[in-house]
């Protein structure tokens, strides 16, 4: 009898322990955006939610001791969309009139934290804005104002939709994140862009292309990726379409918080 409870004490134990262990949330930080710098779109923070995680909103900053204090927190990086990026300063192109408005604090803030969080190994998914900077910070670059500069490109970008509203399809690598996260290699997204990546930066991999060739997605690995379209715009209005992309980039974050122990 005695020795019977024993193990019944340690089978409680162990489950208990496994419980625990299995319900913890990983910790997203979402980059800050918009006129705001301490708040990002509630879009963002709804599709992680709704896919387990547990948002928190990085304020900008380019103090590296804060970035490098919250980095050492969280378990997942999501870069979010907005202005355009410098192009002189971080892929060392001229102005075109067509390029959009810039934020230098922002700029600064994104590359910091998208350096500091891949050198770490944290998974980071970027989305458009998100996903250009992830390029530009290794090496790549972009179109500034793809209707003067992409020759081939028919495709409208800058739909007039709803967000939640696909209106262009895009093609899928096999084998890509996207491939194995959505099951397909059709798929019809938003858009909501006028830049986009050129060139990948050495080491990545496109991953989705408009009709017209326009890049749609890249990847580093099978933890840091970026998206051009929004997926968020969907999940955040019902539609779960491309939920399974937060849900296994939530699963990402969740082997980095158990590698971590
Ligand atoms: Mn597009």
């Amino acid at each position: 009898m005695k020795r019977l409870s024993i193990i019944l004490a340690v089978a409680i134990l162990s489950l208990s322990f496994f419980q625990e262990s299995a319900a913890k949330s990983p910790l997203i930080g979402v980059s800050a955006s918009e006129n705001s710098p301490a708040a990002a779109p509630s879009t963002y923070i709804k599709s992680i939610r709704k896919a387990g995680g547990v948002p928190v909103v990085i304020p900008m900053t380019t103090d590296k001791e804060q970035l490098e204090k919250i980095l050492a927190t969280v378990d997942g990086i999501l870069m979010t969309g907005g202005e355009d990026i410098d192009p002189l300063k971080y892929y060392g192109e001229e102005p075109l009139r067509a390029q959009g408005e810039i934020v230098p604090y922002r700029d600064e803030f994104d590359c910091m934290l998208i350096k500091m969080a891949v050198e770490k190994g944290l998974p980071l998914l970027g989305i458009c804005r998100g996903e250009q900077l992830l390029n530009v910070v290794f090496g790549g670059t972009l179109y500034q104002d793809i209707p003067s500069q992409a020759k081939d490109s028919y495709v409208k970008h800058r739909q007039q939709a709803p967000s939640s509203y696909g209106t262009h399809s895009i093609s899928i690598e096999k084998g890509s994140i996207l491939n194995k996260v959505l099951g397909t290699e059709r798929a019809v997204v938003n858009s909501f862009h006028h830049q986009a990546v050129k060139d990948p930066a050495p080491g990545f991999k496109v991953i989705a292309r408009a009709a017209d060739g326009i890049i749609e997605g890249i990847q580093m690995n099978e933890k840091v990726f970026g998206l051009q379209f929004h997926p968020e715009g969907f999940v955040a209005n019902g539609d779960d379409t491309f939920l399974p992309i937060f849900q296994y980039f939530v699963e990402k974050a969740n082997e980095y918080q158990s590698g971590k122990k």
